[in-house]
């Protein structure tokens, strides 16, 4: 079991077991030896975050605990609490439990230990601060982390603050209202005691979250040796749950066990057949096909690409792969790197639409994702280009649904990156990926004068778009 110290449960560790509770777990227990480094993409986030928190309190009256210790700055947060500091930055907030580093604690009138006021957290994120922005949703994952610091709070002072604050990157409050959060927090809190004491391990199971893990190396190894059934595409933490729950701990287990007899939540008649054709592509290690795919096959074809940069909010680059050439090339690669640079590029995309609106052609694509974009593009910026617009959108094809009904393949999952190797593509740089073209396109923001970088970043697009050409033509001859 750990110290004392190491069992406190960290405003961390909700953010962590939000993502992973095996996550938590490690983070108190593992052996961080077998930690990996960041990737290039944590890293620039963290960095991203960083100077955005330093400029934010570049401009706030403030004032820090001193001391190195953090039960020396736990006391000096205290003095400067009885003292009415009106702003905080990095107290320390410690319970024998618990502990916790809100960004700021802020001065509010009322009643409370201290005097005539008590303080409520302030936590400064890059992002918006919602999970939804549109529709106003807040992020529970914010939400249990300033509810943990309330309650920190209310050991100090007393008085439970009412609410909480995201400053985000606008530099705008974002009200987290507690009460929004008591339930969840309480039946989160339970979990993490759990295994912050090291009663409960949880177990690792692979999904989205595994890819920006520390952690990855040492549960990829767990789960390859027990064979887990999360290295099945589509079978995530909680159908894995529901699986072990009858004894189905293993890939080798589905194939021949009788789900007849068995209720399992989110496991019906059909989730059953496409699993076990799964288990059994991925024991045997053969591509199974199940139907012939219905293309269209026009004699020009374009295949499209958007990448963008979730922490700007902004679509830095759309590659369109088009087939014969237009205007002499062959490959399109329009980017941006800005705001008016996006409607540039928008109004660039929407002249490409009206060069070959006269022709039979078709759009493939990979994933909803480049619908989803054009369809923010046509919310942001003009549309100029309305006919021919709705009719470039008329001709797009998403491939991912096609592959997934006409084939099943002996891999963890079905995106662009994870089916490349069985339709002959391999890209030119090892790390290519989402994350890593964001922070190619960042080092390019940074030194336009990089025309290395650029060359990484349209080559990686390029090739995204010829993947998906080899991917069509994969499927045509199944
Ligand atoms: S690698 Fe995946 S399963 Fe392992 S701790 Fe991280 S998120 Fe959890």
């Amino acid at each position: 079991m750990g110290s004392p110290a190491q069992n406190r449960v960290t405003a961390q560790d909700f953010y962590d077991h939000d993502k992973c509770p095996h996550r938590v777990f490690l983070n108190h227990f593992g052996d961080p030896s077998e930690k990996l480094p960041h990737s290039d993409f944590l890293n620039l986030l963290f960095e991203n975050a960083l100077t955005h928190e330093r400029e934010v309190v570049a401009d706030l009256a403030y004032e820090m605990p001193r001391e190195v210790t953090l039960e020396d700055r736990a006391l000096s947060t205290l003095q400067l609490m009885r003292a009415g500091a009106e702003r905080i930055y990095q107290g320390v907030l410690l319970q024998p439990n618990e502990s916790g580093i809100p960004d700021l604690l802020e001065k509010v009138p009322g009643n409370s230990r201290l005097g005539d006021y008590f303080y409520k957290p302030v936590d400064i994120k890059s992002g918006s601060g919602y999970k939804d922005e549109a529709k106003g949703i807040l992020r529970t994952d914010y939400g249990m982390q300033l509810y943990h610091y309330g309650l920190l709070l209310q050991a100090v002072q007393g008085t439970f603050p009412p609410e909480a604050e995201i400053l985000n990157r606008d530099r705008k409050r974002i009200l987290y209202p507690f009460d929004q959060f008591s339930a969840a927090y309480q039946e989160t809190l339970a979990e993490i005691r759990l295994l912050t004491a090291g009663a409960k391990s949880d177990e690792p199971a692979l999904a989205s979250e595994c890819g920006a893990c520390q952690w990855w190396g040492h549960c990829e190894r767990v789960l390859v040796a027990a064979e887990d059934v999360t290295l099945l595409s589509d079978v995530g933490r909680s159908k894995k749950v529901a699986l072990n729950s009858v004894g189905v701990r293993s890939i080798r287990d589905i194939p021949s066990f009788d789900f007849s007899g068995v209720k399992l939540k989110g496991i019906g008649p059909k989730t059953v057949a496409s699993m076990k054709l799964a288990a059994i592509s991925v024991l045997s290690n053969k591509l199974q096909v199940l139907a012939k795919a219905a293309l269209p096959d026009p004699p020009r074809k374009v295949y499209l690409d958007f990448e963008d940069d979730p922490t700007q909010e902004l679509i830095y680059l759309c590659g369109m792969w088009i087939e014969p050439a237009l205007h002499g090339l062959n490959y399109h690669g329009l980017l941006c790197t800005d705001e008016a640079g996006e409607e540039r590029i928008w109004a660039e995309f929407q002249r490409l639409c009206v060069a070959i609106a006269a022709e039979d052609y078709a759009v493939f694509h990979y994933s909803p994702y480049e619908r989803v974009k054009i369809a923010a593009l046509e919310r942001r910026y003009a549309v100029s280009e309305r006919d021919a617009l709705t009719l470039f959108k008329s001709r797009m094809v998403d491939l991912y649904p096609v592959v997934k009904h006409s084939a099943v393949l002996p891999a963890r999952g079905y995106g662009l990156k994870r089916i490349a190797p069985f339709v002959g593509v391999k890209y030119s740089a090892a790390d290519a990926g989402g994350a890593q073209s964001i922070v190619w396109f960042q080092e390019y923001q940074r030194n336009p004068g990089r025309q290395d970088v650029l060359e990484t970043l349209l080559t990686y697009n390029r090739e995204d778009c010829v993947a998906m050409k080899s991917v069509e033509e994969w499927l045509r001859q199944l």
